[in-house]
């Protein structure tokens, strides 16, 4: 089978790291892969090759979505019924969730928390071509102690030991990180955001296992506490971080740990609350105002913002990443670096900058063509837009 060509032709091209638009330039792209970006005109090319018109119109590399749970449900909010679920059901929902995913433009995710292990299953498919979707850097079950905010998705373990064993467990099926809880969360019943969880021992085996294998680890991390003791441990990236502070920032800069706000997963519970659980409710609540804070702490301070979302939590939808980038530029980030946090700094998080990312000779031909230029214009981030995945078109 001959390889696709297309040349999507005088297009304004996102440079993610200079913050530029290159204007009237074309790509090319062959199979799955962007072999040339030049100003439009200066390629020659036979007539076996699709030329799209994009006039007018930014194309930028497809968003990432660092935090994602494909199993779960944004209807359901109580984790214990989706644990409840069969393999099959739980694959039939996380492959339907991918679909939404790339046709919102999502073409990579990280995968944080999935009862019995189907992420690592899809992502193993989706890279043998089996089925459609974004890739899926998988962390398969999370780990957390005995109780601890998300049991029902989870490993548990309760000393550093058990720890080391529920990693090895998770790297021999297949995981490409590893997630631990630090802290409570706002789901479970019953837990505080801000109780500590995992201890500082149990954090550093895990740490130190995935790195033994040359993985990346994340942690749930709310209250500051459980934050203060990951991030001394060496976890590779905070996510939701509520009550972050300076000397936590200053820590983070200097190891070089990555923040993964998801704070569209507040707002859509604060904006569903008449239909949701009140202690959920209620958390949120008192979380929220901490939350922005404490990204803006992480922002002016200089900390590798990934864009994530917590899609699959209430009325957090797969796509949910178009709200993510909205949000994280109404709480004071530029549109350069709104976007930089959902392509290459993602991208850097997930150890897939060679490839993904950005858009150059040699990447990955994972593409979206925007109405308008994204840096002057973000909200176009919610206009229809076209996704290619791969070199081949989705929406
Ligand atoms: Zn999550």
């Amino acid at each position: 089978m001959t390889e696709n060509k297309i040349l999507l032709a005088s297009a304004n091209v996102l440079d993610v790291y200079q913050g530029e638009s290159r204007l009237q330039h074309d790509v090319y792209i062959e199979g799955n892969t962007i072999k040339e970006v030049c100003p439009h005109g200066q390629l020659s090319f036979g007539e076996d090759v699709e030329v799209v018109d994009c006039t007018g119109k930014t194309i930028m590399p497809g968003l990432m979505d660092c935090h994602v749970h494909l199993c779960m449900d944004p209807a359901c909010a109580d984790p214990a019924v989706i644990a409840a679920k069969s393999d099959a059901d739980l694959t039939i929902d996380a492959i339907n969730h991918m679909d939404a995913l790339l046709k919102n433009g999502i073409t990579y995710v990280r995968g944080m928390g999935d009862p019995r292990n189907i992420d690592i299953v899809l992502s193993q498919a989706k890279k043998e071509g089996k089925i459609d979707g974004p890739d899926i850097l998988p962390c398969g079950k999370l780990i957390c102690m005995t109780g601890g905010h998300g049991w029902q998705l989870g490993d548990e373990v309760d000393s550093p030991d058990e720890m080391r064993k529920a990693v090895r467990k998770l790297l021999k099926a297949g995981a490409g990180h590893i997630k631990m809880m630090a802290t409570g969360g706002v789901m479970t019943r019953g837990v505080k955001t801000t109780s500590t969880q995992l201890t500082y021992e149990e954090l550093k085996a895990g740490i130190e296992e995935a790195e033994h294998a040359g993985i990346k680890t994340a942690t749930h991390a709310q209250g500051n506490a459980g934050i203060r003791n990951a991030v001394r441990a060496g976890i590779h990236s905070v996510e939701h971080g509520f009550y972050l502070d300076e000397e936590i920032v200053s820590w983070m800069i200097e190891k070089g740990t990555f923040y993964v706000p998801t704070l569209v997963a507040v707002y859509e519970i604060l904006n569903q609350k008449d239909s949701l659980p009140s202690y959920l409710v209620e958390k949120a609540e008192v979380a929220k105002d901490a939350h922005r804070a404490s990204f803006q702490l992480a922002l002016k301070s200089g900390v590798k913002i990934a864009l994530g979302t917590d899609a699959g939590t209430p009325f957090n939808q797969f796509g949910s990443a178009r709200d993510e980038f909205l949000y994280m530029i109404e709480a004071g980030m530029s549109p350069v670096q709104a976007v930089r946090s959902a392509t290459c700094i993602a991208a850097q998080l997930l150890d897939v900058e060679d490839r993904f990312g950005s858009i150059a000779p040699g990447k990955a031909a994972d593409l979206l063509i925007l109405q308008n230029c994204i840096y002057d214009e973000p909200g176009t981030i919610k206009a229809p837009f076209v996704v290619y995945k791969g070199g081949k078109r989705y929406v």
